[in-house]
């Protein structure tokens, strides 16, 4: 074995690798299973919109040229969507960049803090765990909510960010716009509240939901951040982009790579905005599999966590051995082990026939589970 002796970081040492969902042609090898699902990363079980793979098939052929530094396009559609200028908006390759990116600009000095939920999106932990910072975990209320309250409590003078996942992953439950003004109102001058939704097509019209992009225009230290690798079904593609006021997305623009998005994202996302139907379908498909999921859990006698989100999280039990025993199914979900949920699945929200095989094998795994232990 090559053993080298560079001086690494201490704190990018102490960092956890993330766990991505196991991919389907790796528990295909691995098992010798010929059908295998993957309801494990809460992608789009429709895929793309057919108008965003028309606009890349298009793109292909200048594939050579690098990509519009300055997303022109993508940059005015999106403003128009939306509502807001375009000197309002930042892109990165995936939401993951750009909670990396805010951990550049706002982070530096050791007494920094970053305040996150626990559980909730991990890659949160990596903004300040690369900028060697502290890190504050505010466990989760009794019912599996973001405790905002307590996160509130948590902040201090140097706290400069405030991760706030809504709805929230891997829990899949919501805070309301009451709730996050309470909080704005206890964060320290400086510190900024990002309010991740990566999910909002799915809870958007819950009475009540956090409006974001008012709460910018009130001039409040907030940031919203969306995605389109979970509704939109582009999560191959790379794309998040950010919302804030003008001030913020300088400095993001300065830290950036200058070709961080690249053209083929760009094109689709474009193009997928355009794509009501797509995205009424996916979220029809996602209410009714989730109703379904909902309905027969309770029937085998498992709490399900109420999600406002593409996923559900399933008491089980012994969550690892569950999951295994649904992997060797052909089944791939995730474990809440590794996030503090020991007794829970995380099920992503697939086609009628995903969930169909998903609810196959779930009783068949809890049995075998409880038989061998
Ligand atoms: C999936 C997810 C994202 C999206 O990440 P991308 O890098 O844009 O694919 C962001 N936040 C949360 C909470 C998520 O679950």
């Amino acid at each position: 074995m090559l053993c080298m002796s560079f001086r690494l970081r201490p704190n990018v040492l102490r960092m956890r690798p993330y766990v991505p969902g196991r991919p389907i042609d790796e528990v295909k090898r691995e098992l010798g299973l010929a059908d295998v699902v993957k309801l494990a990363s809460n992608e789009n079980p429709l895929g793309p919109s057919p108008l965003a793979q028309q606009a890349v098939a298009d793109a292909a052929r200048n594939m050579h040229l690098y990509p519009d530094a300055s997303a022109h396009e993508l940059r005015h559609g999106l403003a128009r969507h939306l509502g807001v200028e375009p000197n309002m908006l930042a892109f990165g390759n995936g939401s993951d960049e750009l909670i990396h990116l805010l951990g550049l600009v706002f982070l530096g000095q050791p007494q920094d803090n970053v305040v996150v939920g626990d559980p909730s999106f991990v890659r949160y932990d990596a903004a300040a765990q690369l900028s060697d910072v502290r890190l504050t975990k505010v466990a989760v209320d009794e019912h599996w909510r973001l405790n905002l309250d307590a996160m509130a409590e948590a902040c201090d003078a140097h706290t400069r960010l405030v991760f706030v996942a809504n709805p929230n992953n891997p829990t899949g439950t919501l805070v309301d716009h009451a709730t996050v003004t309470r909080l704005l109102d206890r964060m320290p001058p400086g510190a900024a509240l990002v309010l991740d939704e990566a999910y909002r097509e799915y809870a958007a019209d819950v009475p009540g939901y956090p409006d974001g992009l008012s709460l910018i225009a009130e001039g409040r230290p907030v940031v919203v951040m969306r995605t389109f690798s979970k509704a939109y079904g582009l999560a191959g593609l790379r794309l998040g982009y950010l919302v804030a006021a003008p001030e913020l997305i300088d400095a993001l623009e300065r830290a950036r790579e200058p070709f961080n998005v690249n053209s083929l994202a760009q094109v689709a996302a474009l193009a997928a905005l355009q794509d009501h139907d797509h995205l009424q379908r996916s979220k029809d498909v996602n209410k009714e599999g989730l109703a379904r999921i909902s309905a027969a859990a309770a029937g085998l006698g498992l709490e399900v966590l109420p999600s406002y989100a593409n996923f559900a999280c399933v008491k089980v039990g012994d969550a690892k051995a569950v999951y295994e025993a649904l992997l060797r199914q052909g089944v791939i979900v995730r474990p809440g082990t590794g996030v503090g949920m020991p007794e829970f699945i995380r099920v992503s929200i697939g086609t009628p026939a995903e969930v169909s095989r998903f609810l196959e094998a779930l009783p068949i795994a809890l049995g075998s589970v409880t038989s061998s232990s």
